[in-house]
């Protein structure tokens, strides 16, 4: 009794030593069922392993939607694709295995206001984040050309990208919503420098690109910027209906009706 009690207490102490909370905490329970089912030890051990993965990824995943400041109501669960063109349905199927990543391709999704670009790509960042384990940033245009100049003001603008380069992901809503001055133009314009060939950006718009040189200023730099986001991309083109108008509008009939 004395001898297991040591046994514990050491093999407490290894698991501590390499890391492996979840077979710490199953390791006693599981060897009294395999004893009592007489199982072999590789499927003691396989279990073990398995419940340590699931561990590893589970907390993984709970910290990559923690840093992606995504909105995990917007989840392709609540996300109705029928109300696309059968198109996007297939665009979306394709791009949710995650191969674009790895070829570093965008995303780029137009359409009316309301017609649903925000929660798609969101859903479809989330859906990235749990399935393949991928990190992904997401800002509002607005709120990361602001922390892009709050980087450069306090001169840790290179730092800031190096932060922003780790990430597989950067998902960038709505740009070109506000008018954004020429500094603000310079630092998301480096940006989507930085990011060319590097790294995916998916990025939704009102505007389609024949406007971004409201966004950009000048026509060259208007040019330059939609080349680099066009180059390797998947554009998504919502513009069926307005989610929010039709929803608006089901509403006010069934006031009526009800009237
Ligand atoms: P956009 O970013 O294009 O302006 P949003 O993604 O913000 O539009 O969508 C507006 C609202 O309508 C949100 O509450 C969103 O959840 C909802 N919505 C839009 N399209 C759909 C859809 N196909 N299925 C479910 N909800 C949708
Ligand atoms: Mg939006």
């Amino acid at each position: 009794m004395r001898k297991k009690q040591t046994t514990f207490v050491k093999i407490d102490q290894y698991l501590k030593r390499l890391h492996l909370p979840a077979i710490r905490d199953s390791y006693r329970e599981q060897a009294d069922l395999a004893r009592k089912e007489s199982l072999p030890y590789e499927s003691y051990l396989l279990e073990l392993l398995e419940r340590e993965t699931e561990n590893r990824h589970n907390n993984r995943v709970q910290r990559y939607l923690r840093e992606s400041n995504l909105s995990l109501e917007k989840n392709m669960e609540t996300f109705d694709l029928k109300r696309l063109p059968p198109t996007i349905g297939m665009q979306v199927k394709s791009l949710l295995d995650g191969d674009f990543i790895d070829r570093r391709e965008n995303i780029l999704a137009f359409g009316n206001p309301g017609s649903g670009k925000t929660h798609l790509l969101s859903a479809i960042a989330q859906e990235l984040i749990v399935k393949h384990e991928k990190r992904i940033y997401s800002r509002t245009c607005c709120l990361l050309v602001q922390e892009l100049l709050a980087a450069k003001r306090d001169l840790e603008l290179a730092r800031y990208m190096k932060k922003l380069s780790k990430f597989d992901v950067i998902l960038i809503d709505d740009i070109g919503y506000i008018q954004q001055g020429r500094e603000e133009m310079e630092v998301l314009f480096s940006l989507l420098s930085e990011r060319y060939e590097r790294g995916s950006v998916m990025i939704t718009s009102n505007l389609p690109f024949s406007k971004w040189e409201g966004i950009f200023k000048d026509p060259i730099t208007t040019a330059a910027a939609i080349d680099r986001v066009i180059h390797h991309s998947v554009i998504l083109e919502l513009n069926a209906s307005s989610y929010r108008a039709e929803v608006a509008k089901k509403r006010k009939t069934a006031k009526k009706k009800r009237a």
